[in-house]
Formats: structure tokens, C-alpha cells, sequence
């Protein structure tokens, strides 16, 4: 298991190089068929342990779906550094003050770095969680604007042989959403 440390030391954005505890890098298996990608690490989370998508409730959510798909090796959500079989990432890679939504000109900051994992990894399945990823996504990938998460959550878009499945952000989603996307991912797996 092991972090791609693509962003090391980057201070391209100054607010949010001030405001982090640490960047946090994508984390994960670098052969893995299938990336999560997040909008950027929360203060209770990421930005304390380090790894994507850990301590906070969005990660304790996003981690009990990776072990119901198979896509955990563990058994217990709350482990700070699961052993995945996939790979998790974010748009942006600093918490920002006050856990606001990145700004755009923060998200382009730090896309060239999230190109340069999806270029080493090569994923078949695409997965951004929430409209922040989805924004970033479509367009590269699918050559799309993003329909708005609530419409593309859980449907399968497909260009190139690869796939890309949106998923509503952890932190929003209801019961009946998540079940409705393990389902949906389940079957590509
Ligand atoms: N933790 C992350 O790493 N990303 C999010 O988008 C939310 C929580």
C-alpha cells in the first residue's frame, strides 16, 4: 500500500499551503482497476491522518462501501491505513480554510497532479465523489460537461473502454443512493 506522492512539497496555492497540516496524497494499490476520487481532505480526516478518505464520517461511509465491494481488504472502517485493493485521490489535495468548496482556481493548481496519478494508473472505472470531481472528470475523460451529481450518481459512462460512475458525496448521500451505486459498481467489478 503506498501514497503517489505527485504534489511533494507543492505550494502553488498559498491560502491552502498555510491553512494544511500536511498534503495529502492519493493512496491506494498503483495497479488498481478502479480510483475514487474525492473533492479535497477534510479537516477531521485527511488532513490529520494523511490518507484520503479516513477518521472523518465521509470516510468511515466511502470505507464501509470499499469493503462491502470487495475493494478493502479489511473489515473494519475505521483503520486509518486500510489496505486497499483501489486507489483513492482528490481533486485537491489541502484541506482549505474552513473546510470550504476549492476554489477554481485552486482546483486547477492541482489537477495536473491528479492527471499525472490517472496517467501512471491507468484505472478501468473512474469513480468522482461529488460534483467537485465530477466537474473535473467529465470533461477529460468523457469530453462532457457533468450532468449535476444528483442526475449522473450511479450511472455508468463509458468512452475509450474506460468507465466513469459518479457517486453523490458520503457526506450527503442517503441510504437508498448508496445502495443503489454499490449495486451498480458491483456488477462492473
Ligand atoms: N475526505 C476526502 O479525502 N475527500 C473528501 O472529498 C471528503 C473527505
Amino acid at each position: 500500500m503506498r501514497s503517489i506522492r505527485v504534489a511533494r512539497g507543492c505550494t502553488r496555492c498559498p491560502e491552502l499551503a498555510a491553512n494544511r497540516s500536511r498534503i495529502v496524497h492519493g493512496y491506494g494499490v498503483a495497479d488498481a482497476g478502479v480510483v475514487f476520487i474525492g473533492e479535497a481532505p477534510g479537516y477531521k480526516g485527511g488532513d490529520l491522518t494523511g490518507i484520503p478518505f479516513t477518521r472523518d464520517r465521509s470516510g468511515l461511509r466511502l470505507q464501509r462501501v470499499l469493503i462491502e465491494l470487495g475493494l478493502s481488504e479489511e473489515t473494519d472502517p475505521r483503520l486509518e491505513q486500510p489496505r486497499l485493493c483501489c486507489f483513492i485521490t482528490n481533486v485537491v489535495r489541502c484541506n482549505p480554510p474552513a473546510n470550504r468548496t476549492p476554489s477554481r482556481a485552486e482546483v486547477n493548481n492541482c489537477l495536473p497532479y491528479l492527471w499525472e496519478e490517472l496517467a501512471l494508473i491507468e484505472p478501468r472505472i473512474v469513480v468522482p465523489v461529488g460534483n467537485v470531481a465530477a466537474r473535473a472528470v467529465f470533461p477529460r475523460i468523457l469530453n462532457l460537461q457533468a450532468p449535476p451529481i444528483t442526475r449522473a450518481h450511479a450511472r455508468v459512462f463509458a468512452r475509450d473502454g474506460q468507465q466513469v460512475v459518479p457517486m453523490r458525496h458520503p457526506a450527503r448521500i442517503s441510504n437508498a443512493d448508496l445502495a443503489r451505486f454499490r449495486e451498480v459498481l458491483g456488477r462492473l467489478l
